[in-house]
């Protein structure tokens, strides 16, 4: 992290430094992809926080063709921020759970809009290889290209309890695949508050994160969404969302141990509030972000305060190792 004022290293200031100092702002699109752990290959449930609202194979397939979707959102950027250029983000569902000559079309469709300088692909660690990322890497000659893999946690039996469908070892996996095309850039999702998680099991997620010198994180709070299952577990109060204080001095301690120059691409989270269940105080988002760096502040501290590069999970290769072991 290098700008001298601020507390962490977030991705508006990473994008405007890539581009020149332009304004870039992401469009998200959904390209109708499917999940595998809600189509019934791995269950049909999906995870406890999914928002499974319109969730049928056959909605996915019926969602606005992916051009429409860019033009518009393209448009609604410059009207609304005077968004000079683009990074399109496939966000809904796995945007890689596909075969490659369907990801290719789909991909392919930023190629009409000459604004667009970057692509970012969310999807899970369970599906991707070898020939998707060599399709994802192809992109990188001309585009800033990110991979966005949901991780959650470290911890395998959190990633059950929320019934996820893949291990930390699967993330691992998929990093390793990754890493070999050094053109692409990882982020991976994080979410604080997950049931049963304890403040050292975050921590130990934020080193091992920091260990991977991973080049971006998002980091969301959890929050039970109508009709899922997080929903039942949070009105028969077996899950207890966070206060948002409790929620703040966790991600500050969170950010102090990841590697400095990782991008924070979000700290806060998104849901209409006809939607949310609880906790309430996540549709505040400019206020948590403000507690947040106020936090970081009064700590006299910054994101890699507590870094330290050699961790019990300082590389890929190590943590390969002992899952192979
Ligand atoms: S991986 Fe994503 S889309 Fe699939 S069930 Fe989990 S949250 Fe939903």
């Amino acid at each position: 992290m290098n700008s001298s004022c601020a507390r962490y290293y977030k991705l508006s200031e990473y994008y405007r430094r890539m581009s020149g100092g332009k304004k870039v702002h992401k469009v998200t699109v959904d390209a109708g992809f499917s999940c595998p752990n809600r189509d019934g290959t791995l269950s049909s449930d999906g995870c406890s926080y999914c928002d499974n609202r319109g969730f049928s194979v056959n909605t996915r397939l019926s969602v606005r063709p992916v051009e429409a979707q860019i033009k518009e959102g393209i448009e609604r950027l410059k009207k609304r921020f005077g968004a000079e250029k683009f990074v399109v983000y496939f966000q809904a569902y796995s945007n890689t759970y596909a075969p490659v000559k369907i990801l290719r079309k789909c991909y392919d469709t930023v190629k009409n809009f000459k604004d667009v300088i970057g692509i970012s692909v969310a999807t899970r660690p369970d599906c991707v290889n070898d020939e998707i990322m060599r399709l994802l890497a192809s992109y990188a000659e001309t585009y800033e290209v990110w991979i966005e893999y949901g991780l959650q946690s470290i911890h395998n039996r959190t990633l059950e309890r929320i019934n996820r469908g893949h291990t930390y070892e699967d993330f691992l996996k998929a990093l390793y695949v990754t890493r070999k095309y050094a053109s692409l850039k990882t982020c991976v999702h994080v979410i604080i508050g997950l049931p049963g998680e304890t403040k050292e099991m975050i921590l130990k997620t934020a080193k091992a994160l920091a260990g991977l010198k991973l080049e971006g994180v998002k980091v969301h709070p959890l929050h039970a969404i109508k009709q899922t299952a997080l929903e039942k577990e949070f009105l028969k109060g077996a899950y207890k969302p966070l206060e948002l204080d409790e929620y703040v001095d966790l991600v500050c301690v969170f950010l102090e141990y990841l590697w400095p120059e990782t991008v924070i691409h979000r700290l806060g989270a998104d849901c209409p509030e006809e939607f949310l269940v609880a906790p309430m105080w996540i549709l505040d988002k400019n206020r948590l972000l403000r507690e947040i760096e106020k936090r970081l502040c009064e700590r006299g501290s910054c994101q890699g305060k507590l870094y330290t590069a050699e961790g019990p999970e300082a590389t890929l290769s190590h943590a390969l190792r002992v899952d192979h072991a």
